[in-house]
């Protein structure tokens, strides 16, 4: 997807700073953090976001997770949030999927 920010991020036109890299995922840390650690997880396929998985996506959206959680391990965090927000309402402002990391700070519930 030429126009998608994630695509360009992935094909490196526009920078970022690495987290993790995988032959399907890809992490990097948000320009805008809301927590002191925060973390994107990205396929490297566009998919325009949860809604929009397809069945034989399943092992994708699960390796999503499974990376998150490897992340969050390799930085020894204790306390963490994943989030995928979907659609516009929910907060999705990229609509190419990507799964957020949160933690380094009390994070609160429910969220705004
Ligand atoms: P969403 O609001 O769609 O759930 O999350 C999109 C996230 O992408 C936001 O947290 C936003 O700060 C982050 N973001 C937007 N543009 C860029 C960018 O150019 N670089 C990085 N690293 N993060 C971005
Ligand atoms: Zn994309």
């Amino acid at each position: 997807m030429p126009d998608c920010l994630f695509c360009r991020i992935l094909k490196k036109e526009i920078p970022s700073k690495p987290a993790f890299e995988d032959d399907s995922v890809y992490a990097f840390h948000d320009i805008n953090p809301q927590a002191p650690i925060h973390i994107l997880i990205i396929t490297k396929k566009h998919i325009d976001g949860v809604a929009e998985l397809a069945p034989a996506d399943e092992g994708l959206a699960g390796r999503l997770i499974v990376r998150a959680k490897q992340i969050a391990e390799s930085l020894e965090l204790k306390n963490y949030r994943l989030v995928f927000n979907s659609g516009s309402e929910a907060g999705q402002s990229v609509f190419h999927i990507h799964l957020h990391l949160l933690s380094g700070r009390r994070l609160h519930w429910p969220p705004g």
